[in-house]
């Protein structure tokens, strides 16, 4: 019997540990430990932080998802792991595997720029964004100026773009918006960078919609304070607000870091098939792994690891253990990194599609690459919010029609054979 465990209950363990246990059958056992007792929707966190839906619309019960789905189940923070020994090490368990696979998401690294975190928001958890939320109530009470944006390294922009555009619009909704001036900063060289250059129709769509909302956008920001009422960038300027959300940038969980499995911001450092590079019974998912931006821009900037990359990883993990364990025939796959993104914007909404995320090495180019702009987004987003939910509840990680689904309707694969590599077809003896 093989023993997996699956670090991170979030948008790549959870789908990891049910396309596991379907993949291995009930000989093998697939044990999720995660530090939260909950899933988080965490794209959701933008509604919860302006005050449009709960948090519990977009979390679910680990233990009983588990129980459910044939999982064990311990809640509890990885502290450290022993890759020689194949353990992973809570505050009270020691847990022995033959195949691990680390999905433990980002912590943020508010404490590179003095005064983030504390006088900026965050929507980045569950708590930071009820934190957010707070704040928002009685800022719509008391107004001033407002500032959205990312500091410098961040990765994610997407829910940046998503809260100052639904701010604006909830703003206007309440007949307020004339008193706020809205700032938008950020450290990608043009709107609509998103961390990802190139994106076609991205510019035009994205930075045209933020004039006609009259947000003010400063580029190529280098954030170096936060001040009680005030952003300073490294040029001096400064910009007064009344309430501020600032996406930080991200690094990896720290048992990773006193693990030594990772590089210097805790990052997983991976194969294609999602193996380790140095242990091919550990493998990483979502924004645990490491991703190297290709842009190198003024002010640095992050790799983005959306929900459907994330996604793709988990599946291929799950679909290369099982080749080890041998209850899949080879090839190990790989996942593709072809994205869709769709980002609510108020009245409307922007899908940003990236085929692949990662441009070709040598030639800089994609498949294809677009944006398109539509109130339709956010009808599409609101549904797969709940699809999401509903295949969690169900014990599905990616199933067939969803994958028919992205291909008929965006021209995406999620994943695809990988090259043979010697270390990709070691198989542990369990
Ligand atoms: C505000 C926001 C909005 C976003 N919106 C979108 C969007 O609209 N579309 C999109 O595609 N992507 C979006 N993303 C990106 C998307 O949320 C991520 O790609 C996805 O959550 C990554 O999944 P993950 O499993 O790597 O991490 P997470 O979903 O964060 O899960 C990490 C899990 O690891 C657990 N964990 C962490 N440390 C430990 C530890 N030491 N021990 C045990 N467990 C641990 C956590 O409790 C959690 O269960 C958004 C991101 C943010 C922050």
């Amino acid at each position: 019997m093989a023993r997996v465990i699956v670090v991170g209950a979030g948008l790549g363990g959870l789908p990891a540990a049910y396309e596991l246990r379907h993949y291995l059958g009930r000989g093998h056992q697939v044990t999720l430990v995660s530090q939260s007792p909950k899933f988080t929707f965490i794209p959701g966190l933008v509604l919860v932080a302006l005050g449009h839906i709960p948090l519990e619309r977009v979390q679910l019960e680990v233990a009983t998802l588990a129980k459910r789905h044939g999982l064990e189940w311990v809640q509890g923070k990885v502290e450290r792991i022993d890759p020689k020994l194949q353990r992973v090490y809570t505050a009270d368990r020691v847990l022995d595997y033959d195949y691990l696979v680390i999905a433990s998401g980002s912590e943020l690294a508010t404490d590179v720029v003095p005064g983030a975190g504390v006088y900026s928001h965050s929507i980045c958890t569950p708590s930071h964004a009820l934190a957010a939320r707070t704040a928002w109530a009685e800022f719509l009470e008391q107004q001033g100026d407002l500032v959205v944006g990312a500091l410098p390294g961040a990765g994610c922009f997407g829910p940046a773009y998503e809260f100052v555009l639904m701010a604006e619009a909830e703003l206007r909704r309440r007949g307020i918006r004339d008193k706020v001036r809205i700032t938008f900063v950020t450290p990608e060289p043009y709107i609509g960078h998103l961390g990802i250059m190139g994106l076609q129709n991205a510019y035009e769509l994205t930075a045209s919609l933020l004039a006609r909302r009259g947000i003010y956008t400063v580029t190529n920001a280098e954030v170096v304070e936060i001040q009680p009422d005030r952003v300073v960038l490294a040029d001096g300027r400064t910009f007064k607000f009344g309430y501020s959300m600032f996406l930080p940038a991200f690094r990896g969980a720290e048992f990773v870091r006193v693990s030594g499995l990772g590089n210097a911001k805790g990052f997983l450092p991976v194969l294609p098939t999602m193996q380790h590079q140095d242990y091919s019974n550990i493998y990483g998912v979502g924004v645990a792994v490491q991703l190297d931006q290709p842009d190198k821009t003024p002010v640095p900037i992050g790799m983005p690891k959306s929900g459907q990359m994330t996604e793709e990883m988990a599946l291929a993990a799950a679909h290369n253990i099982a080749v080890q364990v041998g209850t899949l025939p080879p090839p190990f796959m790989e996942p593709t990194l072809e994205a869709l993104c769709f980002a609510e914007y108020g009245e409307t909404g922007i899908a940003y599609v990236a085929a692949p995320v990662m441009p070709d090495p040598v030639t800089g180019k994609r498949r294809y690459s677009f944006a398109w702009q539509g109130v339709w987004v956010n009808w599409v987003k609101a549904a797969f919010e709940r699809y999401f939910l509903l295949k969690m509840r169900l014990g599905l990680g990616l199933p067939w029609f969803e994958k028919l689904g992205l291909q008929v309707l965006f021209g995406l694969s999620l994943s695809r054979p990988a090259v043979q590599r010697p270390q990709a077809q070691e198989v542990i003896q369990v």
